[in-house]
């Protein structure tokens, strides 16, 4: 990227040699991610991240033959699901407050929601059905391809978030039958405020921004071009992590990190073990702490985790997620979600798996109800 800081500034929508310089670097970043999803390099639109490609899914498609964009109008109907980010659910909170009905599906108590549901949500007026690949707290992955023929049949648009799926699973956008695709670029190791959305050809899309043709006039403004590189770059190296094996191995550094923790702690369980999911999440609860307290003691001690989404961290409601597989709102919020990468070593394992138990022993003590359980038993 960091020549694209400097000596390569050009705008790559000059004539001159600088911009075709950058513009030549930004479409082979375009070629790239079009590798890792298994689609042409002009069905991929670049945007500032995952937010921006999700928004541009959901309010920029046209219904053909309308010309505004807003595919759905007041009285029509989408159907989304309840585990989604907020960069889908608000947007489908907007989309009511426009008038259209949303259907969200339920999830079961792995967190995985089923084809069956979806076929009998579909109506006459149902436009869009917007469903994650893969959930960013537990890391489930959902039945995709069923959604995707499941759609097909029905002759209503697809759209899947999948920045959570990129380079953790393979992603074959036509294998999927999905219209549109989002990915965003700090999931993948590229930089942060980049992202793109796949837009299958024939797929009309409006801009959300008027200005400029870039991007085939489906989103303006100058180019990012160094986090496009960046994205780029990201794109090709996950290409290669998932043809030799890192999934494997980041996965089983997951198990070793589940199974560890749960036989060194009571009370304490793996959140949607049963389910699919991506290499690298972990959803663990914690009974009689509060997630929060627990997040905090392992930052002290040098090990970043979250609870539930990050960006809803500070927020003191439970996850949405969890209390939608059936979680006690205190069990939810209970709960941690370990992500790890590929630079993540057997070191920073043992690390975390000494530090987890004594953090989780340490704020046990100060619980009143834990004591007051354990004070039971004993
Ligand atoms: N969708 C999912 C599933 C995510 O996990 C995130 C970010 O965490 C987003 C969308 C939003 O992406 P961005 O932060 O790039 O806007």
């Amino acid at each position: 990227m960091r020549p694209y800081f400097g000596e390569h500034f050009g705008n790559a929508s000059s004539i001159h040699h600088h911009g075709q310089e950058t513009r030549a670097a930004v479409e082979r970043a375009r070629e790239s991610v079009a590798k890792l999803l298994g689609c042409r390099p002009a069905e991929v639109v670049f945007t500032s991240g995952g937010t921006e490609a999700d928004n541009l899914a959901i309010f920029g498609l046209v219904d053909p033959g309308l010309v505004n964009p807003g595919l759905a109008r007041p009285g029509d109907h989408v159907i989304s699901s309840m585990i989604e980010h907020h960069a889908v659910l608000n947007s489908c909170k907007h989309l009511e407050e426009k008038g259209i009905e949303v259907t969200y599906l339920p999830v079961d108590g792995r967190g995985l929601l089923y084809p069956d549901d979806l076929r009998r949500g579909l109506r006459a007026n149902t436009k869009l059905v917007t469903i994650m690949f893969a959930n960013n707290e537990t890391g489930v992955l959902q039945p995709v391809e069923e959604f995707g023929k499941i759609c097909a049949e029905a002759d209503v648009y697809f759209h899947t978030d999948a920045v959570q799926a990129a380079s953790k699973v393979p992603i074959r956008v036509k294998e999927i039958g999905c219209d549109l695709l989002s990915i965003s670029g700090h999931k993948l190791h590229a930089p942060q405020g980049v992202g793109a959305l796949y837009v299958r050809k024939g797929t009309t899309l409006e801009p959300m921004l008027y200005g400029g043709s870039h991007e085939r006039s489906r989103r303006a403004g100058t180019e990012n071009v160094a986090g496009i590189v960046g994205l780029g770059k990201a794109a090709e190296l996950a290409v290669r992590g998932l043809e030799n094996g890192e999934a494997g191995r980041i996965a089983s550094l997951r198990d070793r990190l589940e199974t560890t923790i749960l036989e060194n702690v009571e009370a304490a369980g793996v959140n949607s073990a049963g389910a699919p999911r991506v290499p690298n999440t972990s959803n663990i609860y914690f009974d009689y702490i509060e997630g929060e307290a627990m997040v905090i003691s392992l930052d002290l001690k040098g090990l970043a985790v979250s609870t539930g989404a990050a960006c809803s961290s500070g927020a003191i409601e439970p996850s949405h997620v969890l209390t939608a597989m059936g979680l006690r709102p205190d069990r939810a919020r209970a709960s941690i979600r370990f992500s790890l990468g590929k630079q993540n070593t057997a070191e920073d394992l043992d690390f975390a798996i000494q530090l987890v138990p004594a953090s989780v022993a340490r704020l046990r003590e100060l619980s009143p109800l834990y004591n007051k359980i354990t004070a039971v038993h004993s």
